[in-house]
């Protein structure tokens, strides 16, 4: 079958090495001059750095394995640590090397800054969702859901609260707490220990898959057409028409604001987050004490020792920080990270729409369409996560395993 692509993200790439590994003569479009879609690198005063910083849990594991098979060894490019939360308020979680549930437990009761009955009361809700197979009765938002559990603590402000918006891009207030239960199942409720490891980047984003998986679409002979934005598609008797190139079959792995371009019957419509990285550079013998540190605010969330002195801080969700010019903000999140000397150098990237709101009850399409040759691929199809690099991995899988006829996978 001659099947098309459309969009280089990473859930149009993971479709694209499933569609060619399963024989498919897969054509490639993307809009961009390199691959990667939100999570690409950029080249900034001659540095290669990140869109925007991100962080990988254990748990993803259909992105791990897509990055083995095409040759990008995971082991080799993350710094893996056991998951530690620490903030300057004196509060830390951290996770012992001990099986699941085990590490769990134990980091929850050795927890500094907690009272030893909140870890109770929180030890005893945990066990209880996962009674219930993190499944709610209905969808909350995560505030209501942790009002009504009691989770009106320190664990709450310093943990729960920061883990909402860092996985789902949503504050608490807004964000859905059924998406926020399933990324705990899938982290602190697995019964596999590695998967609530932190897998921090040690290169660039290009490097982890963007690059591999085109050179590997390139040598399985693969037809990638970068800088190349689809401006029609048509569905035929016989297929799908794109820019009125004939295809067998289609896989729209675009964002939802542009799906909806090629593809006016995909009904979801979505509010978007912002995220912005602030790099700042200091003195090349600057250290973080753990590669990852909760900020507290009042911009930044968490900041990401990227070596070399080079400091990435990120600022989640909206919020006052969008008030601030790149100078203004780069002063901020100095202050805030209180450090000896000064930055010599700063590059504030912002994303305004990083992610769709990940809030109670908002439609996520899946991947069927009304044409069967046409398949949709993107995070925001993928129900059951928020807007993630694992929910794009997965979406393009599935999408592909639908034209190949194959069952999209019996784990999920
Ligand atoms: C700053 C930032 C930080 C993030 N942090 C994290 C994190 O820490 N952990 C995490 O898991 N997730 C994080 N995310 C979310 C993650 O990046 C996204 O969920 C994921 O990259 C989405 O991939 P996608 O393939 O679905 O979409 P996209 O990455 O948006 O890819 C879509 C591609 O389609 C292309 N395209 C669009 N229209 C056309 C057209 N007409 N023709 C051809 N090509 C087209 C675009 O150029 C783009 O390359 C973050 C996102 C941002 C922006």
């Amino acid at each position: 079958m001659k099947t098309a692509v459309i969009g280089g993200g990473w859930a149009g790439l993971a479709a694209a090495v499933e569609l060619t590994a399963a024989g498919h003569q897969t054509t490639l479009f993307e809009a961009g001059r390199v691959a990667g879609g939100r999570a690409r690198s950029v080249d900034v005063d001659g540095r290669r750095l990140d869109n925007g910083q991100h962080i990988l849990l254990g748990a993803y594991r259909e992105t791990l394995a897509l990055m083995r098979r095409v040759g990008a060894d995971p082991d080799r490019l993350f710094d893996r640590r056991p998951l530690q939360i620490i903030d300057r308020s004196g509060f830390r979680l951290a996770l012992p090397r001990l099986p699941a549930p085990l590490h769990v437990a134990w980091g929850l009761f050795a927890a500094k800054g907690v009272g030893l009955a909140e870890k109770l009361r929180t030890a005893w809700w945990m066990e209880g969702i996962k009674a219930l197979r993190f499944q709610l009765d209905a969808d909350v938002t995560v505030s209501q859901w942790l009002d009504a559990a009691g989770q009106t603590g320190r664990l709450r402000r310093h943990l729960w609260e920061p883990l909402c918006l860092a996985a789902l891009n949503t504050p608490a207030h807004l964000a859905s707490a059924q998406r926020f239960a399933y990324v705990l199942r899938d982290s602190l409720g697995s019964p596999r220990r590695a998967d609530t490891d932190l897998l921090i980047p040690k290169v660039d984003f290009g490097q982890l898959l963007p690059e591999p998986a085109l050179a590997w679409l390139a040598a399985h002979g693969a037809d990638i057409r970068l800088g190349r934005r689809v401006e029609t598609l048509q569905p035929t008797p016989s297929g799908v028409d794109i820019d009125d190139e004939p295809f067998d079959a289609a896989i729209i792995a675009t964002a939802p604001q542009h799906t909806t371009r090629l593809w006016p019957d995909m009904s979801a419509r979505y509010d978007f987050e912002p995220i912005a990285t602030v790099y700042l550079q200091f003195d090349r013998h600057t250290r973080l004490d753990f590669p990852l540190l909760n900020l507290d605010g009042p911009f930044g969330q968490w900041v990401v020792d990227r070596g070399d002195g080079l400091l990435a801080c990120v600022l989640s969700g909206h919020g006052d920080w969008e008030h601030l010019d790149d100078a203004g903000l780069a002063t901020a999140l100095q202050r805030e990270l209180q450090l000896d000397g000064q930055a010599t150098w700063y590059k504030v990237i912002r994303e305004k729409r990083a992610t769709f709101s990940c809030r109670p009850g908002i439609h996520r399409p899946g991947e069927i369409t009304a044409h069967r040759q046409v398949m949709l691929a993107g995070d925001y199809t993928f129900a059951e996560y928020p807007s993630t690099l694992e929910g794009a991995v997965r979406s393009g899988l599935r999408a592909a395993r639908q034209l190949i006829g194959q069952s999209p996978a019996a784990s999920w």
